[in-house]
């Protein structure tokens, strides 16, 4: 049995719903299908839950929002239509919208969710209806009825763990289910929304209840590459993946989806599958628990932007006991997350997301760093990027780290740290963000296969 989710951009007119319906009717162990709201058709478009949110806060300040709501009905309007269905669709969709603009409470986030989650909820209706008038019995499952639980966070919801239990039992279900993404219902029945991209959640979550044997995640790429091909246009693509090469990629902005989403499913052990909906002939990529591998292979290179490292040294640092815990502390009382660690015999740095510094706050943490830890010297520089080189082949290999640092200093880039050793499947470099590029390019010129894995 499979679950396979559909994200917006594979939703977001006809052409693209019929697209998904042909893709699940392939495989009849497609039992269960996951849907976003419409997204983009082109990329100037707007996605349906923007246009929810718009209408949200439009209500929230006590304009006129009329547009806004014609705007969301007429995206529907449009996909019924093309479809050839029942205008009554269209109809009830508009209702549906107005009864959630008259049911404001007075909790603004909490009307905020219950407006973006239609979204979903009124796709799942519109798929499910495509299905019957092709004749394949197939039914819109209610989150409620099916009892898929959520913290009370409002737009940032976590699934409660009586959900994986009221689920299961979709896997008795004799038509095909489709199942909103994105939301479900809080204890007291108000409706909580996952973040942002959040039907991905929904789909590891059910996958994960129905002990499914594959969660396809359905999007507009053909697979995973080792690298962003805006940065390698060459980079291979990736046919096998292991979960833990997944998140230390995902974790250096590798950007196919937030791996916290994938959590439940491998949680579940549940295979996962990314699949082009434009192409579901492309193989995929297919992320597992364990996988065979060359010794010495690299599976991908992944970068992201936007960190900073606090540089210290103290003279016998090294004797000084609880140094690292102090300096954390203050870290930890200041509502910073540090990241990395690297250390010497006499020097320390910390790397943390560069997004929490203002000025001041610099100024204030690193004041509190010298006075109350002595130190020597303390800096702090911006503008950091941090490069991890990934592969379950990299366990105990010999030579990777050197030679990539040859193929960096061959292309001039300056290694401003190195971590490895706390995880065997990968080396961290951090470089100037003004170098990532090219760091990323030798890298991948260097250890990269040509044809993926
Ligand atoms: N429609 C929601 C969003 O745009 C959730 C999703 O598509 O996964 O964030």
């Amino acid at each position: 049995m499979k679950v396979a989710k559909f994200g917006g951009s594979s939703l977001a007119n006809a052409q693209q719903i019929l697209k998904m319906v042909d893709i699940v009717k392939a495989d009849p162990d497609r039992r269960i299908v996951v849907v976003s709201a419409p997204g983009k058709r082109f990329s100037d478009d707007i996605k349906v839950t923007d246009l929810l949110i718009a209408l949200a806060e439009a209500v929230i300040a006590g304009q006129p929002y009329e547009d806004e709501l014609a705007k969301v009905v007429g995206r529907y309007a449009e996909i019924q239509q093309e479809l050839g269905l029942d205008a009554s669709i269209v109809t009830e969709i508009e209702a549906d919208l107005r009864d959630r603009v008259a049911r404001r409470g007075d909790n603004d986030a909490q009307f905020m969710d219950a407006v973006k989650a239609s979204g979903e909820d009124n796709n799942a209706k519109i798929v499910a209806q495509v299905f019957v008038n092709q004749g394949v019995p197939a039914r819109y499952i209610d989150p409620k009825d099916a009892g898929m639980l959520l913290s009370d966070d409002f737009a940032n919801a976590q699934v409660l763990d009586e959900s994986f239990e009221n689920l299961a039992s979709l896997r008795e279900e004799k038509d095909i289910g489709i199942f909103p993404g994105f939301f479900g219902y809080t204890k007291q029945g108000d409706v909580a929304t996952f973040p942002r991209g959040g039907s991905d959640i929904t789909g590891a979550i059910v996958a994960a209840a129905v002990k499914a044997d594959m969660y396809e995640n359905f999007t507009d790429v053909d697979s995973v590459f080792a690298a962003d091909p805006r940065v390698l246009p060459d980079a291979p693509a990736i046919a096998l993946l292991t979960y833990r090469e997944m998140r230390e990629l995902s974790y250096a902005g590798f950007g196919v989806f937030h791996d916290e989403a994938i959590v439940p499913a491998v949680q579940a052990k549940v295979p996962i599958c990314i699949k082009n909906t434009n192409r579901p002939s492309a193989p995929g990529t297919l992320i597992v628990s364990d996988r065979k591998y060359e010794h010495g292979e690299v599976t991908g290179i992944a970068s992201a932007e936007g960190f900073s490292a606090i540089y210290l040294s103290k003279y016998m640092m090294n004797r000084e006991m609880g140094f690292g815990r102090r300096l954390l502390q203050i870290l930890e009382e200041e509502q910073l997350s540090f990241e990395h660690a690297p250390s010497g015999i006499d020097n320390m740095s910390v790397i943390l997301e560069t997004a929490p510094f203002t000025p001041e706050k610099e100024q204030h943490v690193l004041n509190r760093i010298r006075t109350e830890l002595g130190v020597d010297d303390a800096t702090i520089e911006h503008g950091l990027a941090l490069i991890m080189i990934v592969g379950e082949g990299m366990r105990y290999a010999v030579g990777l780290a050197a030679g990539a640092c040859a193929a960096l200093a061959d292309a001039g880039v300056n290694i401003e740290l190195i971590n490895q050793g706390s995880s065997e499947i990968s080396i961290m470099f951090g470089v100037k963000e003004l170098d990532r590029k090219q760091a990323v390019q030798a890298l991948g010129k260097a250890l990269l296969k040509k044809n993926g894995n």
